[in-house]
């Protein structure tokens, strides 16, 4: 990483302030090209309290953990804001073998938001391969009380990632039309790697039990069903219930001269429980704590109010931040940007503007006052499946960072999701690139851009493509009728 140091200087006790504000962006990025905290906090995070899914006790330990590392700072503001959520769906025990005809251990991860088998259930194997409804109809009725394989590619890009969740629809519609017993879902990942995957993206659970297999053994299954009878036994406990209480932490610094303007920096604290949560997205709730503590030890108060978010239930849908948005509504005209990172410890090349292009310039004009960064690809790219959400859907200048997929995309909610992944050099990047937007962002005397109508956030929907992604993650009807995007 190549930074401009700031030049030294002395300075007298009257203009410290006013100096100290103008050399901000440098010394934001000397601190973090320093040693910081940072990775010794993921560390722990990941390795003493480990997979979190939203509801469980892990869960609430890390909140306990990220409040405890805001108040060690001597951040002043700390709130732990509860909230509910519906549907809790949080794993058990899952196993499964090949019965006939031979016996061998199948490794299976439950999806999440799918039922448990009410015991053992045994079942003959069905290979739907692509699972493409013109598949279903092909076997139809013998599917009633079978196990569905379905088939997966490869996942290579975020395009595929994305199929995977689109393809649930059909899944659940076959599902309720033929009544099978099961589905296994092949893993996308080779080498025996299992991952969670939702297999329902609302708040109502999958008729049927539904699980990943792994890759090796749903080929080898589907190689013995071509000549003949396969049988399968599935073992699934899921613990469900109809709603479950959770936390976000919010920290907050007050802005020097409009403390009640805000811009909020934001990552989830939440994950899956099969790994430890570091990549998605522990190492970007750690980087949000070392940008308070960046802010803090140098003595940072920009003009505006700064807010240090970590929420939980993004994995079940963004849940948290969608009740942070509704808890803070009437403060909604106030936030003047919200900034979010969730695509692990890959370089940040630039930002998502989610269809505000008023923002690039803001953007780029603060990763410039410090050479070397190379985060100026800002991308038009409204994205939903993050906490950036909530707040674009309600008006709110949002940015979502953009990094290199490379080391994110292979560990994505699997078991191999744990600290050693983290490339903690281009971590250190990104966090000086995070401190130096929000900086600028909470500092400049203009706001970045302005909260836009209701009927200006309906026209971006439409101009981004964002309604198709809302309708395939279910949050369409809700916004529709006015229940998510609040003004
Ligand atoms: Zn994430």
């Amino acid at each position: 990483m190549r930074l401009l140091l700031p030049a030294f200087c002395l300075l007298a006790s009257g203009s410290w302030l006013l100096l100290s504000a103008q050399d901000a962006p440098h010394r934001l990025a000397s601190r973090a090209a320093g040693e910081t905290p940072l990775l010794a906090d993921l560390r722990e995070l990941c390795d003493t309290i480990g997979g979190r899914p939203t509801g469980s006790p892990a869960c609430d330990r890390a909140v306990e953990w990220a409040a405890r590392k805001f108040r060690d700072i001597g951040i002043q503001n700390v709130s732990v804001e509860p909230f509910t959520g519906q549907s809790l769906w949080l794993p058990g025990s899952a196993e499964g073998a090949a019965t006939a005809p031979v016996k061998f251990t199948i490794r299976i991860a439950a999806a999440p938001m799918s039922p448990s088998t009410k015991g053992p259930l045994e079942a003959r194997l069905l290979d739907v391969g692509e699972a493409r409804p013109e598949d279903f109809a092909k076997l139809g009725a013998a599917l009633k009380g079978a196990i569905v394989l379905v088939h997966s590619a490869e996942m290579k890009t975020f395009d595929d990632l994305f199929a995977e969740y689109f393809r649930n629809t059909t899944l659940l519609e076959s599902a309720r039309k033929y009544h099978p017993a099961a589905m296994l879902l092949e893993s996308t990942r080779p080498r025996g790697l299992l991952y969670r995957h939702p297999i329902s993206l609302d708040t109502s659970y999958a008729p049927m039990p539904a699980a990943v297999v792994s890759r090796e053994h749903a080929e080898r299954l589907a190689r013995l069903a071509e000549k003949g009878e396969v049988r399968v036994r599935l073992a699934i406990a899921n613990q469900t219930a109809p709603a479950y209480q959770s936390k976000n932490v919010i920290a907050e610094i007050r802005g020097r001269e409009n403390p009640d303007e805000i811009v909020l920096i934001g990552a989830h604290l939440d994950s899956w429980d099969l790994g430890t949560g570091a990549e998605d997205n522990g190492v970007n709730a750690a980087l949000v704590i070392d940008v308070a503590r960046a802010f803090h030890d140098l003595g940072l108060a920009p003009r505006r109010t700064v807010r240090f978010a970590l929420f939980t239930g993004e994995e079940q849908g963004m849940v948290g931040s969608e009740a942070y948005v509704a808890r803070h509504r009437s403060e909604l005209d106030r936030f003047a940007a919200v900034i979010m990172f969730d695509m692990g410890s890959g370089h940040t090349s630039g930002f998502f503007l989610n269809g505000r292009e008023e923002l690039r310039k803001p953007v780029s004009d603060a990763l410039s006052a410090v050479d070397g960064l190379h985060a100026n690809q800002q991308l038009p790219d409204a994205i939903d499946g993050t906490d950036n959400f909530d707040f674009m859907i309600s008006g709110i200048p949002n940015l979502v960072a953009f990094q290199d997929p490379s080391t994110y995309l292979p560990d994505y909610h699997a078991e191999s999701d744990t600290f050693d992944r983290i490339n903690g050099r281009e971590e250190k990047n990104n966090q000086a690139i995070a401190a130096l937007l929000l900086w600028s962002l909470a500092d400049n005397p203009e706001r970045p851009a302005k909260r836009q109508t209701r009927a200006e956030v309906e026209k971006l929907v439409i101009d981004t493509k964002l309604d198709q992604q809302m309708k395939a993650f279910r949050q369409w009807d809700d916004f529709k009728a006015g229940k998510r995007g609040l003004f």
